[in-house]
């Protein structure tokens, strides 16, 4: 017997139109490039969108299922194109503008993008590899001063196009499974590969991401989005603000710390999103001017790498503010996994509160995981025994783009292999201990680097800590740490040690500690273990 309900489908345009019906008053309010405040409402958002999206199909023809391409900040005309491109039926593909160019080349031409929407501030960029993605028939220049000039071919101003542009365009009829947007992985392990989200993951993830257990957003909030647009759709809070009825803060080049609680002063943020590295940077630059301290902001939300249990504290004891832990990839759009306490953890002391906080959490509905042993059979939930973390839910990954054969990345019965090592605890809290890649294998055990860094980033003396893995000819590998030191302070192999020592084994302490004058970051904030292998191969690193 099949239920009797009606065929809504999930789709952006519900999102959007939603929005604009209930919440047409909220709104977006952008530090541009230039320095200037821009403020519009959801509703004018929606007008704009039903311009742009008329503009694509009447002026540049864009025909259902072409990519169409940002290089672009997080602002308000990014987010009109993460409503306008589906809209119109079309592939919303942001790219990310921290890749080298031979990698952005790579992936524009992979993905067949037919137009770029560009930030004025990074077409010197593009200039240098125009030539070289034959298949972009136009260029559209965002935020550009008046008089900007530039070699790139086939280019209009952003408000040329929709000057005319018609905005009662009616959104483009389309299937809740049909490709709505397209990310690239970063690459941090590997070539950057493509995932196509349906209309129908980025609606569900949106959703989740709402709830208490995840994010807990309502229509009281203001959250300003330091996750870039292009890192997994900006982790979807472009969707969940709209259905929520968040305010949106977007901050496009305005990154550094200090003006990011300036921002958050300003707007009254109530929740802002981030890498670790982000919240490392605001913290310091509180922690040495407590009068900053944006009173408005309750909770920051952390993904991308894991939070230091020490950073969890320090927010929480000096400026009561919650962290938000949680996990996922670009192949899953990305949460999967949040961690917040519970009643059950009600009895514990604050220091075994802060733990649990420090897991990456437990799953969402819709969503499942669990951790696959080299015997392949399924890990005790004792939070000791780590092996491969798998996942399967409505908004994973079923293949790759354009790549013929995906049985590597999924198990025999279809779930997704993550690559990430983990452990869960018996309330079913996930803890990520590495990356298969960067797993440390001395004298035949496993070495958690992950835990090892968070454990050095709790010594006083330590802002970042990363640990590699480097050749050992007696244990085949042996851990080696990287420390940024804390202004003024002094590098003290000894004293690190003996810190770690009180949770970890002697074998798992690294034999040195370099100092570094900073870790080489990822293209979206993480540390580039990648780049420090080579860097070390090469004989830059020395203690
Ligand atoms: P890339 O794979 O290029 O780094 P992603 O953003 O998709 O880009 O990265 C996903 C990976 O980031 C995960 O597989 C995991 O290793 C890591 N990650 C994400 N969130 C966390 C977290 N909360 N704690 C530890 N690692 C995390």
């Amino acid at each position: 017997m099949k239920g009797q309900m009606m065929h809504y489908p999930l789709t952006t345009n519900a999102i959007i139109e939603f929005g604009n019906r209930v919440f047409p008053h909220k709104e977006i309010i952008t530090r541009l490039p230039d320095g200037s405040r821009h403020q519009y409402s959801f509703h004018d958002m929606y007008l704009r969108s039903k311009k742009l999206a008329h503009a694509l199909v009447h002026q540049l023809n864009i025909q259902p299922g072409d990519k169409v391409a940002s290089f672009a900040w997080n602002h308000y005309q990014h987010i009109e194109l993460y409503y306008a491109i589906p809209g119109a039926g079309a592939v919303c593909h942001p790219l990310n503008i921290r890749l080298s160019a031979d990698q952005v080349e790579y992936i524009v031409n992979h993905s067949e993008d037919k137009v770029i929407f560009i930030d004025a501030t990074l077409v010197p960029f593009f200039e240098k590899i125009a030539a070289l993605t034959p298949l972009v028939k136009w260029f559209i220049l965002l935020n550009a001063p008046a008089g900007f000039v530039t070699t790139l071919p086939n280019t209009i101003q952003y408000e040329t196009l929709l000057q005319n542009a018609a905005d009662d365009f009616e959104w483009m009829e389309m299937d809740e499974n049909d490709a709505c947007a397209i990310c690239y992985t970063s690459g941090t392990t590997g070539a950057p590969k493509a995932v196509v989200y349906s209309h129908r993951s980025v609606y569900l993830h949106a959703q989740v991401l709402i709830t208490p257990n995840a994010a807990n957003i309502g229509m009281w909030d203001k959250v300003l989005l330091v996750v870039p647009q292009f890192h997994v759709l900006g982790w979807g809070f472009p969707f969940v603000c709209v259905m929520a009825g968040a305010d949106m803060i977007l901050p496009s080049c305005h990154l550094q710390p200090a003006t990011l609680i300036e921002l958050m002063q300003q707007e009254k943020v109530t929740l802002a999103t981030g890498v670790p590295t982000i919240w490392m940077g605001i913290y310091e630059v509180l922690k040495n001017n407590p009068s900053l301290q944006p009173i408005t902001l309750k909770k920051y939300m952390v993904g991308g790498s894991a939070l230091p249990i020490s950073l969890i504290k320090a927010f929480d004891k000096d400026f009561s503010i919650s962290g938000i832990h949680a996990w996922g990839m670009t192949e899953t759009s990305p949460l999967v996994t949040a961690s917040r306490l519970q009643p059950i953890h009600d009895s514990l002391s604050k220091e075994e509160q802060y733990k649990i906080l420090a897991k990456q959490g437990i799953e969402l509905p819709g969503a499942e995981v669990r951790i696959i042993l080299e015997d392949g059979s399924v890990a005790p939930k004792d939070g000791v025994t780590a092996g491969e973390l798998q996942v399967r839910g409505a908004w994973v990954i079923d293949g790759y783009y354009k790549v013929e054969d995906n049985s590597p990345y999924f198990s025999a019965d279809g779930w997704f292999k993550t690559g990430d090592v983990a452990t869960m605890d018996s309330n079913r809290y996930l803890q990520i201990t590495d990356r298969t890649k960067d797993l440390i294998k001395s004298g035949g055990e496993w070495i958690s680097s992950v835990a090892l860094e968070v454990a050095l980033m709790a010594h006083t003396a330590v802002s970042e800590a990363c640990v590699i893995a480097i050749p050992d000819e007696r244990w085949q590998e042996r851990p080696l740490a990287c420390v940024v030191l804390r202004k003024d302070a002094d590098m003290q192999a000894q004293s690190f040690r003996e810190l770690l020592l009180k949770d970890f084994a002697h074998y798992q302490v690294p034999d040195h500690f370099i100092a570094v004058p900073q870790i080489p970051k990822t293209s979206v904030g993480k540390f580039d273990k990648k780049e420090l292998r080579r860097m070390y191969a090469a004989g830059e690193l020395t203690s």
